[in-house]
């Protein structure tokens, strides 16, 4: 790297004492009530020996944060930006400011949690259910979740949908030969293991023929065109198969609706709704399918029910459905989504509203009718003429010459296999369109050939219902009104911009603003996912230096950055371990082998890949239990496949044996795939590559400071030693020369380095804190956990420990006790830790009734003490009960949270005062974190379900 400008008074300590919550003089402060010497002294009785990382973590000398920004700005000149109009899912798109600094780039929306505990997510769920109503208006079906990784997975969970409700007995599947062919790339992969066959043709000329279960049909197609896709859809209906359409949303402000057309299901992308193409994410992809498909929708929805008093209050919807409880029978291993992009679009369809998404589709439908009537004087007619954006030409002889004088004008075209693809979107100008035919070798105006041109939407297909007729869309024009909603939404919420969310096995330590600041720059932010390498030579060093720091990190040989989360990041390991067998001649090992206390996704991914779960049991100290293990190794020596281990465990302990788990496994030909959720306990101490495991995820919006997003975005990339780096995933636009081989193992994503953008979050993470300074801050995580549980030990047992009595960098502590003697739940206490202005931890994960506790190092010991505090004064409301003060179902821990609607009753019933209720012991009373609801009933909103927003019957027509 070059040298950097040495900023004043700034020295490259400065930002890992920025990151460490806890001083000097905290840390000697709470080794003592830890009851140990020293840091190192507390390190050594929490790891065994035997994995320790001996040599010093080494990653280069740290960069204070501004020479950390001056260095990003050396990346990000080595980018180019160029118009990129070649389509195939991404386009250009405008973020209006008021969103960007508001929600991207607000702490308020991006530091949020996944909405588990919806009193305090209010504001959230709305904007996620503002985005589900779009999503089902836009395309004509009647349920639409919270948003899935990209296009392309969302292509492959419907697929798996229509194989689990199809009629039809033949496993295959058919892909229109127009769809983009990452989406075929990501859907060959998920086929593949499960053995589903996919057959890729014409819709409207091969699918009679096709013995089917289901068809992805896209929408208009990659190509530009926009077909008739009606008879195709009612040829599969008529077999018993299930129609999905792949459709574009700005197209559908114009076209009928999939819905119309009689489709079951739609997927796709909303980046191009305000979000910035970033080098392939992060975006947020759909999925909306009919009534009858719903409880098998994969992925987070938002529904309605009520709250306490019976006010209408948003919650997460049929959760029996997801990972966490149905496992390996599971709809999908969807875990981490993209919550803050879908937030991102679907305030820029409450900004423009109805009427002008519509003019927007129309504008950029006028500018490629007319780029197309240039071409056609300049005898390079369109391939169809009926198109929205988009337009396929075949250049012939010339094609290589127009690509290149494209080039000259800073202009991408899409370099399909015999044609060349030209996609507008709503940043292109008449300006662009003139480059374009100049490259073609004209000499237009665009004036002239705009008056001469009609329109190309077939009139068959044309749009003749209403969308977003929700007056959400209708009241925020004005900028003005436009804050004010977001900022009404945001201050519903509780975020780590206002406390500490202690979620066990989440990580929610600092988003430095720092590391947030490259990522909207448009160097980082307008790169189409698939542009010539060399306009990317910004994130190929970034890449290339990430990923050797994980390696040193992890003790790993070679990492995938396309994973787009934890659990894709399980799915691409798992699929790494399959082709390692499969290429030894070893296909039969099948069985994958998961402790009961897996985090759902593990063995929601081994089903993904076709592997056979079979449940290890854990002792009562919650350790693995090592003989069961053995036992069953064993017994299926022949067709092991892997072992799936956290570690440390979910338990939130470091075993003693992982070593010799490892040795079993690999003893009986499998393999050690590592959770790496949990490396925040491990960065600088010790390395998975070390100790016997042969791949992990690590999830990079736990561990590397990527923020949550309130559900969304992540990045879990694997790391792999090297025998299994030929399989990790490729990716059919990923030029990279070590790649072009046909690998044997498909892409698990739409891009090839995934949500590319945010990638930037933890490289500036790793570089302003240095080898040191990563260790130092996990021994404070493990200390700052430590603390908790030495002080909350006496008043909530602490569950596990280690035979020294140590936890790792979280804690189980177990209420379930005093469930017996006051009837308090675990619901209770969350709920009740609300008024006393926290976010819940982790409830009920992995143990049932018990609360998992993860401060982070980046929490000082003033805001954990605060949290103990509080947790020990909920301790005395449960002895309250005990005691006989009133029954549980009168306390003040029942009723909680509390609301201003409380406060202001005019007649107060309870069997404690008001003020006991609403300022419990130690809150402040200027600084009260009100929510906005009482505590939401889960069961009438399942039982009543209500996905989009409610229908306002006396709705006034548009607001301007
Ligand atoms: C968070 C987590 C996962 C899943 O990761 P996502 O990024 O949410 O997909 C898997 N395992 C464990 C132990 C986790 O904590």
């Amino acid at each position: 790297m070059t040298a950097h400008r040495k900023s004043s008074g700034e020295t490259a300590a400065t930002f890992v004492r920025r990151h460490i919550g806890p001083s000097a003089r905290d840390v000697t402060a709470m080794l003592e009530a830890v009851g140990v010497k020293s840091v190192d002294a507390l390190m050594a009785e929490t790891l065994p020996a035997s994995i320790r990382q001996t040599a010093p973590l080494d990653l280069g000398k740290p960069l204070s944060e501004t020479e950390a920004i001056a260095h990003m700005a050396e990346l990000a000149r080595e980018n180019q930006v160029f118009t990129s109009l070649i389509g195939q899912g991404y386009s250009g798109t405008i973020l209006p400011a008021v969103i960007q600094r508001n929600i991207l780039e607000s702490p308020a929306w991006y530091t949020a949690y996944t909405p588990y505990q919806p009193e305090i997510s209010q504001g959230r769920l709305e904007a996620l259910l503002n985005f589900q109503t779009m999503i089902c208006d836009l395309t004509g079906l009647d349920v639409a979740n919270a948003s899935l990784l990209d296009e392309a997975t969302a292509a492959a969970e419907a697929m798996a949908l229509a194989e689990r409700h199809s009629r039809v007995e033949a496993k295959a599947f058919f892909v229109d030969k127009d769809v983009h062919p990452q989406t075929l790339a990501v859907m060959r992969t998920r086929a593949e293991p499960l053995g589903w066959t996919l057959i890729v043709g014409d819709p409207l000329a091969d699918l009679d023929k096709a013995d089917v279960l289901g068809a992805l049909l896209q929408y208009p197609g990659s190509s530009g065109a926009v077909r008739d896709l009606r008879p195709a859809i009612a040829a599969l209906k008529a077999k018993g198969a299930l129609a999905i359409v792949a459709a574009d949303l700005l197209a559908l402000t114009l076209l009928a609706s999939p819905g119309e057309l009689g489709a079951d299901i739609a997927i796709g992308s909303a980046q191009r709704f305000g979000v910035p193409m970033g080098y392939g994410g992060p975006h947020a992809a759909y999925m909306a399918v009919r009534d009858a498909l719903k409880r098998s929708l994969p992925g987070r929805i938002v529904g309605l029910s009520v709250d306490s008093r019976g006010m209408p209050a948003y919650r997460l919807a049929l959760q029996t459905r997801e990972q966490h409880i149905r496992r390996e029978k599971a709809t999908s291993n969807i875990c981490t989504a993209q919550v803050l992009l879908a937030v991102i679009a679907s305030m820029y369809a409450v900004y423009h509203g109805p009427e002008g998404l519509a003019q927007i589709a129309r504008n950029v439908h006028r500018r490629a009718a007319v780029l197309a009537s240039g071409l056609r004087k300049l005898g390079f007619a369109p391939q169809s003429d009926n198109f929205f954006d988009t337009l396929s030409v075949d250049a012939g002889a010339q094609r290589a010459e127009i690509v290149g004088r494209a080039a000259a004008e800073k202009i991408n075209l899409g370099v399909g296999e015999t044609a060349l693809r030209i996609a507008l979107d709503e940043t292109t100008t008449p300006t662009t369109v003139e480059a374009v035919w100049r490259a073609f070798g004209g000499t237009l105006v665009y004036a002239e050939i705009d008056a001469s041109t009609r329109e190309a939407l077939p009139e068959a297909l044309k749009r003749t219902t209403a969308f977003l007729t929700h007056p959400v869309f209708h009241a925020h024009r004005s900028e003005t009104e436009m804050l004010r909603y977001m900022r009404k939404l945001s201050d519903r919420d509780l975020a780590l911009d206002r406390a500490m969310i202690p979620l066990g096995s989440c990580t929610m330590k600092l988003n430095a603003t720092t590391e947030m600041m490259p990522l909207t720059w448009p160097e980082f932010g307008s790169l189409h996912p698939f542009v010539p390498r060399e306009q990317a030579r910004g994130y190929h060093a970034l890449f290339a230096r990430l990923e050797k720091w994980l390696c040193d990190i992890t003790g790993y040989d070679a990492i995938s950055l396309q994973p787009n989360s934890g659990a894709q990041g399980e799915y691409a390991g798992l699929l790494a371990i399959r082709g390692y067998h499969a290429a030894r001649g070893q296909s039969h090992r099948k069985i994958c082998l998961i402790p009961s206390s897996a985090h759902g996704t593990n063995p929601a991914s081994a089903a993904m890949v076709g592997m056979d779960v079979v449940v290890v049991a854990c002792e009562k100290n919650g350790d693995v239990d090592v003989n069961d293990l053995r036992a069953k190794a064993e017994k299926h020596s022949n067709d092991l496949a892997a072992v799936m281990i956290t570690y440390p465990s979910t338990h939130g302990v470091f075993e003693e044996h992982i070593r010799e788990i490892c040795d079993i496994v690999h003893g009986h030909g499998g393999q050690v795939y590592l959770d790496g959720a949990n490396l925040n306990a491990q960065v600088g101490l010790s390395r998975p590559g070390d100790y016997g495991a042969d791949v992990s995820h690590l999830n990079l919006h736990k561990t590397f400071c990527i923020p949550h997003g309130g559900g969304g975005p992540g990045m879990g990339p694997i790391g792999v030693k090297a025998h299994l780096a030929p399989f990790l995933p490729s990716h059919p636009e990923n030029r990279h020369p070590a790649t072009q081989a046909e690998a044997p193992v498909g892409p698990v994503s739409a891009a090839p380095f995934g949500s590319a953008s945010i990638l930037t979050i933890s490289y500036i993470y790793i570089l302003m804190m240095g080898g040191e300074g990563l260790k130092r801050a996990t021994e404070i995580a493990i200390l700052n956990a430590n603390y908790i549980a030495a002080r909350l030990d006496a008043h909530f047992p602490v569950l596990y420990k280690n035979h020294n009595g140590r936890v790792a960098h979280e804690c189980i502590i177990d209420p379930r006790p005093l469930k017996t003697t006051s009837g308090v739940t675990v619901d209770d206490i969350a709920k009740r830790l609300i008024d006393y202005g926290f976010h819940a931890p982790t409830m009920s994960f992995p143990v049932p009734g018990t609360l998992m506790i993860e401060p982070t190092e980046s929490e000082s010991k003033a805001e954990l003490d605060r949290f103990c505090d509080a947790m020990i004064a909920i301790r005395k409301e449960i002895a309250d009960v005990e005691g006989g003060r009133f029954k549980i179902e009168a306390s003040p821990l029942r009723h909680a949270p509390h609301t201003v609607h409380d406060i202001a009753d005019d007649d107060w019933k309870r069997a404690y005062p008001r003020s006991e209720g609403c300022f419990p012991a130690g809150t402040s009373r200027t600084d009260k974190y009100w929510c906005p609801v009482g505590r939401v009933d889960n069961v009438y909103g399942d039982r009543n379900l209500v996905c989009s927003c409610p229908p306002v019957s006396d709705y006034a027509e548009a607001a301007e």
